[in-house]
């Protein structure tokens, strides 16, 4: 433990008492299941916990890294040498004004696409079978099926740690690309205003199912994952790249390409979050010695690698 995590922990224990954590595993926050322990952890559930964590971040310099549902993230073996931030259940609700539905921030994805479902309200069908919460979704910029976060967010409420003050952003200034926000680095992501649109319920379920039955039958879903490890290269599929090397199956410790969706890294007993980077190694130089094309992670990597992909 360094010295400003040291002097982190005194001053949010002092504001937060037993709820902050010390050396918290990471793994089981996570759907890849590996991963070290978090220095520190705390699941935050009001605005004063938020304003704990920004007076010690801004008094300590201590790094901070916020989970979600921990679906599009690899954890380092050695961990995160600084505070983790969980939005806890205080910030899993949600409510309807209209055609608007607003909702906190670890609000499951899935769950805010029934919502809206329950109240006859389309555009959220893309989510219901990405394991996300809400604010994670957000900063993903999150989709499938041709739709995506961006298509229906209105604004963007954060609580900014560097500040430490709430702010509410309008879509247009969040800087939604694919898969990728501009949203400062420092800001938690406590909720957003999303405007769908009337439709008939049967046709809002069809779609939901549709949408479940096409991850069933393309996606790894019985193994530890997380989702796509690469961004799709513009107008190709990094998918079809990964196979056309030799990619599918092909393995490192007890980590794995996906026999069933090349573009999945699946995790066995074992696995160690370096053999997952060793392997997006492996396929980055593969694809670009052939194809000439540079694979981006969409996985967000937490923690000190030895190894860092290119
Ligand atoms: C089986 C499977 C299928 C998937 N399918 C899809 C898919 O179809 N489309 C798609 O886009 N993604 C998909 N994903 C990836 C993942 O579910 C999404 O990226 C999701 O939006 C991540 O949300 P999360 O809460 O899990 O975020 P995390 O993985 O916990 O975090 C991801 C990033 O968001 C940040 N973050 C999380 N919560 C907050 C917050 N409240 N405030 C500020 N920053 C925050 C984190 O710091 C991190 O940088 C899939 C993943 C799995 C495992």
């Amino acid at each position: 433990m360094n010295d400003a995590v040291r002097a982190a922990e005194d001053l949010l224990r002092a504001a937060c008492g037993d709820r902050l954590r010390a050396s918290f595993p990471m793994a089981p926050l996570t759907t890849f299941r590996i991963g070290g322990p978090a220095a520190l952890y705390l699941e935050v559930e009001s605005e004063a916990d938020l304003v704990a964590a920004s007076e010690a971040v801004r008094r300590t310099g201590v790094s901070v890294f916020v989970i979600g549902k921990g679906s599009n993230v690899l954890v380092s073996d050695r961990g995160f040498p600084g505070v983790v931030l969980r939005l806890g259940r205080a910030y899993r609700w949600a409510a309807r004004d209209g055609e608007r539905l607003t909702a906190g921030g670890s609000m499951p994805l899935p769950a805010l696409s029934g919502v809206a479902l329950a109240h006859d309200l389309a555009g959220l069908e893309f989510g219901v079978a990405i394991p996300g919460s809400f604010g994670g979704a957000v900063r993903m910029n999150a989709g499938a099926h041709g739709r995506e976060v961006a298509d229906v967010v209105e604004s963007v409420d954060v609580f900014e740690l560097g500040r430490g003050a709430p702010r509410r952003i309008p879509a247009r200034e969040v800087g939604f690309r694919y898969r990728h926000t501009e949203l400062p680095g420092d800001a938690v992501i406590v909720g957003a205003v999303v405007r769908l649109r009337a439709d008939r319920r049967a046709a809002i379920r069809a779609r939901m199912d549709e949408a479940r039955a096409w991850r069933r039958r393309t996606q790894p879903l019985a193994e530890p994952n997380c989702g796509s490890v690469f961004k799709n290269p513009e107008g190709d599929h990094a998918a079809r790249l990964i196979e056309a090397v030799g990619g599918k199956g092909m393995s490192v410790g007890g980590v794995a390409v996906s026999t069933k969706h090349a573009n999945f890294i699946v995790t066995s007993e074992g696995a160690r979050a370096a053999d997952v980077v060793r392997l997006i190694r492996t396929i980055q130089d593969l694809v670009a010695r052939r194809f000439d094309v540079h694979l981006e992670p969409e996985v967000h990597l937490v923690g000190d690698f030895d190894l860092v992909p290119r």
